[in-house]
């Protein structure tokens, strides 16, 4: 595509602080959206009457205060202008809006300049932004609930597949393998931490989000996301039990620190991936 780079880069940003703008409703609704499910099948298979749940999904009700239940502006809900506007409280009651939001939405933009930045505007950076932000969904719903939803990551999956039939096709095979391999290693990890310690390190959740990074980056790169991952997660997990000693031995998910091994490998791509190939042979 040629767009000239002075309306080029404003598109993308706003491109993506709009879509970090969708990602907060989902980072927010979708586990209570599966814990209604959840309490439905529960009560079904119990044989109880079933609930009077509210409506709720990514459009219903419309966002609206935590506290007041005031619905939101159009206006207040532009990313980020809204919340500099109201200065990250309500423009009802005042109560304070969490920083999250503008967090994701900043990080929603940053993603997507970055690879618009590395990989050009087209439509394989399109794939390439769908797999950071999901990421970006995947590891925030995993470190406030513990949760990798497969809604999530099982298209995330399938998309790292299919970005490889369209765009890679020389490297579908790897992609496939990949993601055989990704889950398996994880899911090998986990009996064997499960048979030496008794205690279970991983969720499920985590083999099929290593599958999904197995497809995407390919089986050669799965050595190297295991090591960034774990690398980042001792790095943080050790800085946090230092700087509040009351977090020790509080479990740690693991897959915020997939996802952002997932980020480093996807945007640097290429000289990242050669490098390493380059190191091991
Ligand atoms: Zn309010």
């Amino acid at each position: 595509m040629d767009i000239s780079p002075s309306l080029l880069w404003p598109l993308a940003a706003v491109f993506g602080l709009c879509l970090g703008s969708f990602l907060n409703v989902v980072i927010t609704r979708l586990p209570v959206m599966l814990m209604y499910g959840w309490r439905a099948e529960a009560r079904e298979a119990l044989e109880l009457e079933a609930e009077e749940l509210p409506r709720f999904n990514l459009l219903s009700p419309p966002s609206q205060c935590p506290r007041c239940g005031t619905p939101i502006a159009w206006h207040d809900n532009i990313p980020l202008l809204g919340y500099l506007k109201r200065r990250g409280r309500c423009a009802t009651c005042g109560k304070r809006i969490s920083p999250q939001y503008p967090l994701i939405e900043l990080a929603g933009g940053a993603l997507t300049l970055a690879v618009v930045a590395i990989h050009g505007a087209n439509l394989a950076s399109l794939f390439l932004i769908g797999a950071c932000l999901s990421l970006l969904v995947l590891a925030v719903i995993d470190f406030r609930t513990q949760l990798l939803p497969d809604v999530v990551t099982l298209p995330l999956l399938w998309t790292g597949l299919l970005y490889h039939l369209l765009f890679q096709p020389l490297m579908l095979q790897s992609a496939v393998i990949g993601a055989m391999a990704g889950y398996l290693v994880l899911w090998g990890f986990y009996w064997l931490f499960k048979l030496v310690t008794g205690k279970e390190g991983m969720g499920y959740g985590d083999f099929k989000l290593m599958a999904a990074l197995g497809a995407w980056l390919g089986w050669q790169n799965l050595p190297l996301l295991l090591l960034l991952s774990a690398g980042v997660g001792a790095l943080v997990g050790v800085t946090a039990q230092l700087a509040m000693p009351r977090l020790r031995g509080t479990p740690m998910p693991f897959g915020p620190f997939l996802a952002m091994a997932g980020w480093i490998a996807l945007l640097t791509g290429t000289p990242l991936i050669a490098w390493y190939q380059g190191v091991l042979s």
